[in-house]
């Protein structure tokens, strides 16, 4: 049993059906019912096991619902993909957009972001922690990004730079280092953390300008998934492997 969060469109979505393909019975969860419904029809079409449930992480209402629904037909959880996300941005916006430097940010979209990409994470994990604690082998993937890195980001310049702004990059830092504090809490209960950096892939939350698929830049999500019980716990990943933090 797997819920993935934003899972209508983009690397949720490829995430989603991978995880069927896989083997998981899976929980497209979406703020929008009726996508979230075609996303699920899409993977049944191919032979998974998919039910969408109506999930805007932003709204404590329905992820009680959502976990209730998943409570109630399911009875546990294996996976929870913490994907959903926004930039704040207009769609690939330039790099020297205001919304992207600190000096001309708007505070109120800071915290829009940090409720989406960060408060929400806590939100969803906490709402369906009971579900997963009766998985014997429960993974967190926390959807992150390279420019959550401050190792990689300490000085850019050039192409990586329209990659940052002041309101996603650093959501993403804050959601790694929440991903550090849930793999050492659950530690002992053999639950595995970990945060996934996608890649540049070709979704709507850049305008298309990415150069992977989406079933590309889900494959380290579905492999961190997908862990066996001598995996990792608490480290950041890309497709190539560990990434500084
Ligand atoms: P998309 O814009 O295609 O997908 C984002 C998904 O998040 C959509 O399903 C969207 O739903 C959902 N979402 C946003 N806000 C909420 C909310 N409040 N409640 C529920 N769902 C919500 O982008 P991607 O697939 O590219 O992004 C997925 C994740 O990957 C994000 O966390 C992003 O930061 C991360 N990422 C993406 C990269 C890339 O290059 N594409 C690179 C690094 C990280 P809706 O359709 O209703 O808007």
């Amino acid at each position: 049993m797997a819920l993935v969060t934003g899972a209508n469109k983009g690397i949720g979505r490829a995430a989603a059906t991978g995880l069927a393909a896989a083997g998981f019975r899976v929980v497209v969860g979406a703020r929008d019912p009726r996508r979230g419904g075609e996303a699920a029809a899409a993977i049944r079409a191919v032979g998974g096991d998919a039910h969408a449930v109506e999930l805007d992480v932003t709204d404590q209402a329905t992820v009680r619902a959502a976990a209730s629904w998943i409570d109630e037909h399911l009875g546990r959880l294996d996976v929870l993909v913490n994907n959903a996300g926004i930039t704040g941005s207009g769609q690939a916006a330039p790099p020297d957009a205001l919304d992207r430097v600190p000096s001309a940010v708007d505070v109120d979209l800071v915290r829009e972001v940090f409720d989406t990409n960060v408060f929400a994470v806590l939100r969803v994990t906490n709402a369906v922690l009971p579900l997963l604690r009766r998985s014997p082998a429960a993974r967190i993937v926390n959807v992150s990004s390279h420019s959550a890195s401050l190792a990689l980001t300490a000085e850019v310049d050039g192409p990586m730079s329209s990659l940052l702004s002041a309101a996603y990059s650093p959501s993403k830092t804050a959601l790694n280092a929440l991903t550090l504090q849930y793999a050492n809490e659950l530690r002992a209960e053999n639950i595995l953390v970990n945060a996934a950096a996608p890649g540049y892939v070709d979704t709507d939350i850049n305008g298309h300008s990415g150069v992977l698929t989406p079933e590309q830049g889900a494959a380290v999500v579905v492999r961190l998934a997908t862990l066996g019980a001598d995996g990792p716990t608490g480290g950041f990943f890309s497709a190539e492997g560990p990434l500084p933090w």
